[in-house]
């Protein structure tokens, strides 16, 4: 299809869930084949809008699964609430017949709509239409930045208190330190936020600027009329792209920015200017794994092996093509519950990575823990 402009407005959070539901119910009903998403647009218009001539597309992302597809029964009530098919197996899928609900009700506060075909036994696709989207001619490229990678970074013993009101972001961060020295404290506004500020005084906040009974600019104000707190660097993430909403976050108080849809490396990059870390050699990731293999005896890293070459390994082969996420979270479940078992810091750690993949649903970081389960085994056996 057609390139789709660089920058367009358009509410990238509710996009981001809406295309976060859609996609996981793709790859959870889907056994083979593939799921293919594109994105496009129609009807590139002329506004006159206030401010002169403005240009606005509709925009269109198909999500096209060749999954067990979908009834013409169930497509008739399929966003109402708890629908699910009449005799899937709960076991099997899981799930509470909610997600298609909050997604069809996201599209319509942004104004767009949701349609579904599908096909039993062949697939469906999901089709998003969001009409007269503005496209931005001040649009910031997203600066490209060095080559970085965060898994040279440790950071030392630290708070952060990351503050937005949706449970997602927030998760999302807590993701990216679970197995750092890092603490992550919650909040989920400005008002909370300023209540675990006094009480913990973390060493770094996170704060969204759109909150409801306070927003990050109320924060903001409240910290800096503080003494106490004043020096606590307060990064601003939202998902302004405009310069001018840029310009008045960092004018506001915020000492740095990270725009929504953020990855670890954006983040990383903020947090390494005002938290304490040690930088290792990334190309010593086997190294890494042999300080974990300490104090495992010969005895039980054979165990180990027998289990993570035998049933495990099989289950493995198979993420080399496809990496259902659920599969996958099952694994790295296993191997973190075996690891445990034997007290085998090198399965909990790896497990733990896959499994934060997962839930980021980091695709880059998923595919190059899998590819790394052959030197797990390899290192255990030395
Ligand atoms: P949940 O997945 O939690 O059950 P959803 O509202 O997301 O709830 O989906 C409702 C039901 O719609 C699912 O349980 C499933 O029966 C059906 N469904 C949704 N997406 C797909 C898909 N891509 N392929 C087949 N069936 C689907």
């Amino acid at each position: 299809s057609k390139k789709v402009p660089n920058g367009i407005l358009i509410d990238a959070i509710r996009l981001r869930q809406v295309l976060i539901n859609i996609i996981s119910n793709a790859i959870k009903f889907t056994d083979k084949g593939s799921i293919k998403i594109e994105v496009d647009y129609r009807n590139l218009k002329k506004l006159n809008g206030i401010k002169g001539s403005e240009e606005s597309i509709d925009l269109i992302i198909n999500i096209q699964d060749t999954g067990i597809g979908i009834s013409d029964k169930l497509l008739k009530t399929i966003f109402d609430p708890f629908t699910q098919e009449d005799r899937q197996s709960i076991k099997k899928y899981g799930g509470t017949g909610l997600g298609l609900t909050i997604t069809n009700r996201l599209v319509q506060l942004m104004k767009g709509t949701l349609s579904i075909e599908s096909e039993l036994q062949k697939g469906s696709t999901f089709k998003l239409v969001f009409p007269e989207i503005l496209i931005s001619k001040h649009f910031q490229e997203k600066k490209s930045v060095d080559i970085f990678d965060p898994e040279s970074i440790i950071f030392s013993k630290a708070v952060i208190l990351v503050v937005d009101d949706i449970i997602h972001n927030r998760d999302y961060i807590k993701g990216i330190f679970r197995n750092t020295e890092i603490d992550v404290i919650e909040a989920e506004n400005g008002e909370i936020a300023y209540r675990k500020i006094v009480e913990q005084k973390p060493d770094l906040v996170i704060s969204d600027i759109k909150m409801p009974v306070l927003d990050g600019f109320g924060l903001m104000n409240k910290i800096s009329k503080n003494k106490e707190f004043i020096s606590i660097p307060v990064i601003a993430s939202s998902a302004a792209v405009m310069k001018k909403e840029q310009e008045k976050i960092l004018s506001g108080g915020f000492i740095g920015l990270v725009t929504k849809p953020f990855e670890i490396n954006d983040l990383y990059i903020e947090l390494i200017k005002y938290l304490k870390y040690k930088k290792i050699e990334t190309e010593g990731k086997t190294e890494d794994i042999k300080s974990d293999i300490k104090g495992l005896t010969t005895e039980i890293s054979k165990e180990i092996i027998k289990i993570i070459e035998g049933d495990l390994y099989k289950q493995w082969e198979k993420f080399k093509d496809q990496q259902p996420m659920d599969e996958v979270e099952e694994f790295a479940n296993k191997i973190v519950k075996l690891g445990k078992g034997k007290n085998a810091e090198i399965l909990i750690n790896y497990g733990d990575k896959l499994l934060n993949a997962v839930k980021g649903f980091d695709i880059y970081s998923l595919l190059k823990y899998i590819k790394q389960y052959p030197e797990l085994i390899k290192e255990l056996r030395m």
